[in-house]
């Protein structure tokens, strides 16, 4: 595509960068089949050709208008046209700059500024989000059916193994995961344990970045991006292996840390070298096959599995480009895999989506659950907070992290007993 960026732009770092990926669009439409919102609302300007068109004619000085916003607003960032674009343009890069370029110019509402700020410094703070999912629980069975489904109960996370090994890696503790599903880490460290590594979390690190990322707060991201490398540095200087990510959406932010911290003079090194450390969950597993295989085939028992439903979130399978990874190791852990046609469709959570598109996100999540429930599983499995508890608020099947199938098999342990009796419970 022929570009020519306006002055006010074409030569700043965003602007280069965005030039450089429009350059590479050659308008073939591709990208059309593969989108959630074009495939729901059939108009050209929720796609990610049109949306593209959007942003090229920002960039080229023409009018912005608050339409432009609502079309890239609608947008899920789920690069599902990234993975299927032939011509490898990186669309999450350039909304990211597009959609940061439109708040600039047309501004927001006082409501949806007012929304939006209380998303971003609401939700990555760990111990105000956990009072507040506290407060939910206590007054469930007064809230309105809509907003009680959205709270998790409470899961128990189970023990921590004690730090055992000479082999350490660094888990992402996060923001909203540690209220809602402790039992995440805690599979995860103890699936480690079992292949001989001890993992641990580092006190100071917290929330990713990526909510208020998303939410167009970047500075304030930045700052949860410096605190993460600054609690993580000890820990890599003593040996760590890896920093070990157990909820997809946070993965490809922290692997992205080198690229967003590449012009802070102080953190550019340390932020690339974490990047390189980082690591889904399902990349450290599948990387200790010699070690998870035997493990696995002690304790295989088949005919008492759950029939699982496994729904790969767009981090993983768009973003980090782990197709597959996941599925091979639950079905050689003995679970039987039921089929889910489009797997490649958003479910609709999409970070703060579901907040703040709630109907384009409940039909994603209807059209979802049917395609997971249409195998007839006993429970859902995914690897992503944000995707579990969007999933979990519209079926009455469980919906749990893949690691803790993982950690019944190897460990046996109480969240593993839960799995069993959830999918129990979901079919009488
Ligand atoms: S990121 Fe997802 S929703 Fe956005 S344009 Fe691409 S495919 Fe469509
Ligand atoms: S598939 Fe890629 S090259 Fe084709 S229109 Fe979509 S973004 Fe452009």
């Amino acid at each position: 595509m022929q570009t020519q960026l306006a002055d006010w732009i074409k030569d700043t770092p965003r602007g280069l960068e965005a030039d450089a990926i429009l350059r590479r669009c050659v308008h073939c439409g591709f990208c059309l089949a593969t989108c959630p919102t074009y495939n729901l609302l059939g108009d050209e300007l929720d796609s990610p050709r049109g949306r593209i068109y959007l942003m090229k004619q920002m960039l080229e000085g023409a009018a912005v208008t608050r339409r432009t916003q609502l079309h890239l607003d609608r947008c899920l960032t789920c690069r599902a046209c990234e993975t299927t674009c032939p011509s490898g343009v990186e669309y999450g890069k350039l909304v990211d700059i597009g959609r940061a370029i439109v708040e600039e110019k047309v501004g927001r509402t006082p409501w949806d500024r007012l929304r939006r700020w209380l998303l971003a410094r609401a939700l990555p703070r760990r111990g105000l989000f956990a009072a507040a999912l506290a407060l939910g629980r206590l007054v469930r069975g007064v809230l309105p059916a809509a907003l009680a489904r959205r709270i998790l109960p409470r899961r128990e996370p189970g023990a921590w193994p004690e730090p055992r090994h000479a082999r350490r890696m660094v888990a992402l503790a996060g923001c909203v995961q540690p209220a809602m599903a402790p039992s995440i880490n805690a599979a995860a460290a103890r699936v480690l344990d079992a292949l001989g590594v001890s993992l641990v979390e580092a006190p100071g690190a917290g929330c990713c970045g990526a909510l208020p990322f998303h939410l167009d707060y970047q500075q304030d991201a930045l700052a949860y991006v410096r605190a993460n490398v600054d609690a993580w540095w000890p820990h890599v200087e003593a040996g760590a292996e890896a920093i070990v990510v157990t909820a997809s959406g946070c993965g490809t932010t922290v692997k992205d840390y080198g690229r967003l911290l590449r012009d802070d003079p102080a953190y550019a090194a340390r932020a690339a070298r974490i990047a390189e450390l980082a690591r889904d969950i399902s990349e450290v597993v599948a990387a200790a096959r010699e070690k998870l295989d035997p493990l696995l085939h002690k304790a295989a028992r088949p005919a008492e599995l759950p029939r699982v439903a496994f729904q790969s979130p767009c981090s993983l399978q768009h973003g980090l480009r782990l197709n597959g990874v996941v599925e091979a190791l639950l079905r050689d852990a003995g679970y039987a895999l039921t089929p889910v046609a489009d797997a490649h469709l958003c479910c609709g959570s999409a970070g703060t989506y579901s907040l703040l598109q709630p109907d384009l996100s409940r039909r994603l999540r209807r059209d979802k659950l049917c395609a997971l429930e249409s195998g007839d599983p006993q429970l859902i499995a995914t690897a992503n907070i944000g995707c579990l508890a969007h999933l979990a608020a519209g079926t009455s099947l469980p919906v749990l992290h893949w690691i803790e199938l993982l950690d019944q098999q190897i460990s046996g342990s109480e969240s593993g007993a839960r799995v069993r009796s959830q999918s129990r419970e979901s079919e009488s």
